[in-house]
Order: structure tokens, then sequence, then C-alpha cells
């Protein structure tokens, strides 16, 4: 069923379940700590991957913290993933062994309703299968991560790894990337449009190096006023520091566009003033309850309110051939496994420039 070729990988090891390491969660309150299962066997149209690199996101930690609701423990988290192809299914056509690919959010779904063939998987009638806590489509077994050694996707949701990229910071690319660049293509950013993000993490630095390879104007709207000069180094021509009310007063109906990044449940009325005419605020971070907002800071000026999630097959595969091309990567820092416990307080401190990526070649 399965046909290899990198030596240390049999066809023997490939058509029965692979033993697999990784880091997980037990429960909310506990820390990750290192786990062992199961890989399964190959499937017909499968690629199995030895990962070399995992971005750290906060979805994440919402996930394992038990910040959202339906989380299934134990809990192995990841979905920025960058790795080698070590076999394939005798099924698979588009991935050879040897290739160096990526897999971001998703790692299945029905492939024939109307959503997956318009190449928008995310919103697969069935449910597209997520790349970590999600059931699997045939054994209804809790799917697990990229902060593991391997892992073993269907072909489609495999993305390529464009000849010549950095593959140590590829992998943020696949969820904080993707997820930035899915609404500036939506909403047509480019060259005059004057657009804002809100929050410099992960997501917002993202927002900011693709929004100015747009073209766009681009304002950092930030609560940490030492990310000033980051924030311009990474591609913004301005920057506004939110808790400043004279900044945020005097920036009234001056965008275009403002992507919203901001983690938690907020109070949104603030931004939507900034918005001018016809603007639109987008929202990708807070997947969360939030505050009430005044009608009137829609009607007046015409403005709309929306959101966004991560961006299909497809899209993700444009968006990596862009930066490709653009030479855009994320600001990394890279960590070794065994400190992932203390990345997520960084994480929460709001203390990492800006996204930490797993070298896996330290060992897990
Ligand atoms: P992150 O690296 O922690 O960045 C979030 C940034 O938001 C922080 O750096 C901070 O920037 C700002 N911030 C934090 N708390 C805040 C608060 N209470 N009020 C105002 N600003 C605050 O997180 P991330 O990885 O970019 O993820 C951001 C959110 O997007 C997460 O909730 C994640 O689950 C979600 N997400 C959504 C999708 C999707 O498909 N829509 C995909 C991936 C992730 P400043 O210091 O500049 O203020
Ligand atoms: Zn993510």
């Amino acid at each position: 069923m399965a046909t290899t070729a990198e030596p240390g990988t049999t066809s023997e090891a490939t058509n029965r379940p692979t033993p697999a390491k990784g880091w997980g969660s037990d429960a909310a309150d506990q820390p990750l700590r290192p786990m062992e299962f199961e890989r399964r066997a190959l499937r017909p149209d499968d690629v199995a991957i030895k990962i070399t690199y995992a971005g750290i996101c906060h979805s994440d930690l919402h996930t394992v913290r038990g910040d959202w609701p339906g989380t299934v423990y134990p809990c192995i988290p990841g979905h920025e993933i960058v790795g080698r192809v070590t076999a394939i299914g005798n099924e698979v056509t588009r991935h050879r062994v040897g290739d160096t690919v990526a897999v971001g959010c998703m790692v299945d779904s029905c492939m024939a309703c109307d959503q997956c063939l318009a190449g928008w998987e995310v919103f697969c009638r069935e449910g597209c299968t997520q790349t970590y806590n999600s059931p699997d489509r045939h054994t209804g077994e809790n799917t697990k991560g990229g902060y593991t050694d391997h892992i073993v996707v269907r072909d489609h949701f495999v993305l390529k790894v464009p000849e010549g990229m950095d593959e140590a910071r590829v992998a943020p690319l696949l969820c904080a990337g993707i997820t930035t660049y899915s609404p500036l293509r939506q909403y047509g950013v480019g060259t005059g449009t004057k657009m804002a993000v809100v929050g410099l993490g992960g997501l917002g630095h993202m927002g900011v190096k693709i929004g100015h390879a747009l073209g766009a104007h681009v304002t950092m709207i930030t609560t940490t006023p030492s990310k000033g000069n980051d924030a311009r180094e990474l591609g913004a021509d301005d920057v506004i520091i939110s808790t400043d009310a004279k900044q945020m007063e005097e920036a009234a109906t001056r965008f275009d566009f403002i992507l919203n990044t901001i983690p938690v449940g907020h109070e949104i009325g603030p931004y939507l003033e900034l918005l001018g005419r016809a603007g639109r605020m987008v929202i990708v971070g807070a997947i969360s309850p939030m505050p009430g907002f005044h009608a009137r800071d829609l009607i007046w000026w015409n403005r709309a309110v929306g959101g966004s999630a991560i961006g299909g097959i497809p899209e993700t595969q444009e968006m990596l051939d862009f930066c490709a091309e653009k030479g855009i990567y994320p600001d990394v820092e890279f960590i070794e496994m065994r400190q992932i416990n203390e990345a997520y307080e960084r994480l929460i401190r709001n203390d990492v420039r800006y996204r930490f990526v797993v070298d896996m070649s330290k060992g897990l």
C-alpha cells in the first residue's frame, strides 16, 4: 500500500501503525508532558511526514487550557507544521518521498460538498477534521497535532514548501500566515488601502508584513508601547498606542480596513470608530463571546464588522507561494520541545517576538 525511499523508513513500518512521540496535556490545569502514541498505517491517499519544525499558536494554548469548550484529553496540539515526506500511499501523486512539505490547521474534509469543491475546506458541510483535537473521519479517534515527531495526513491537505524557502521559518505561515493573508485578499487590501492591524503577536506581525507587501499603508495598533519600533521594522508606516485616548481620538475614521487579532473578548466600539466610510473590521482573534456594541457605530459611516477563519487549502498554497516570491517570513524564536510550558507562560505574558517555533532536531 505504501511506497518509501528514504533510508530509515521501511514500507513495513508504514503498512501498520507506527510508534510516535509527542508532547501533550492530560487536563486543562496540567502542564504538557512527553507522551507516546501510535500514528495510523497509511491509507492509499496518505502522506507520512517527519516533522522538522512546529510553530506555537495561541490557539494551541486556548485548546489545552480549556479556554474553549470541547477539548478532549490527552490533547497534543500543533497546527503549524513543516517536515519531510517519508512515505506515501499508493494513490498519492502530488507528493514524493523527500519533499519538504507543510501542514496547517486541517487534515481532512468530505472533499465533495460545495465548500470543499470551492476550495473552502475549512467550511466543509460535514465539518473539516482539524489537525488536533478533532475526530478522524474514518475512526473517530482524536487527532494529534504537530508537537510530535511525525504525522500522517491526507494528501490534499499537505502543502508544498516552495523551492528555496528557509524551511526553519516557514511553520508559522501555516496558521498565522494564512489567517491574516486570507481576509486581506478577501477584502481587496492593496495599494492605496489604509489598513490597521490590532495586536502585535503571532497573527498581527504577519498581518503587518503581508499588508505591507500587498502595498497597503499599514498602521499598528498596540497596547504595548515598546513594540512600536518593532512594528515599523516589520513594515508598519505608523503606530497607535490603543491605551492612549488622544491617539485613538485623532485616528477616528482613518482606516478602510482593520484586522483585529486580540485573543480575548473585548469592546469593539473604540476600533469601529477608527473606520472611515464603508470601512470593514475583520475579527480573527477572539473566538469567544464579545461584549455588545452600539449599532450607531456601524450605521454611521456605513461600516461593517465580520470574521475570518484560517483559509482554504488552495489559498494556503497561494499564500506560501506569495511569501516565497516576496521573501516574507515570520520573526521566530526557536525553542526546544522541553521548553514548551515556559513558552506558554511567556505567550500569556505577551512576551514573544513574534512566534515560537519548536526545532524538532533538538529532540522530543
Ligand atoms: P498572540 O501571539 O498572543 O498575540 C495576540 C496579541 O494581541 C498580543 O501580542 C497583544 O498585542 C494583543 N493582546 C493580548 N491581549 C490583549 C488584550 N487583553 N487587549 C488588547 N490586546 C491584547 O496570539 P496569536 O497567536 O497571534 O493569536 C491571536 C488570536 O487569534 C488567538 O485567540 C487565536 O486563538 C486566534 N486565532 C484565530 C484564527 C482564525 O482562524 N480566525 C487562527 C489562528 C489563531 P499588543 O501587545 O500589540 O497589544
Ligand atoms: Zn493557529
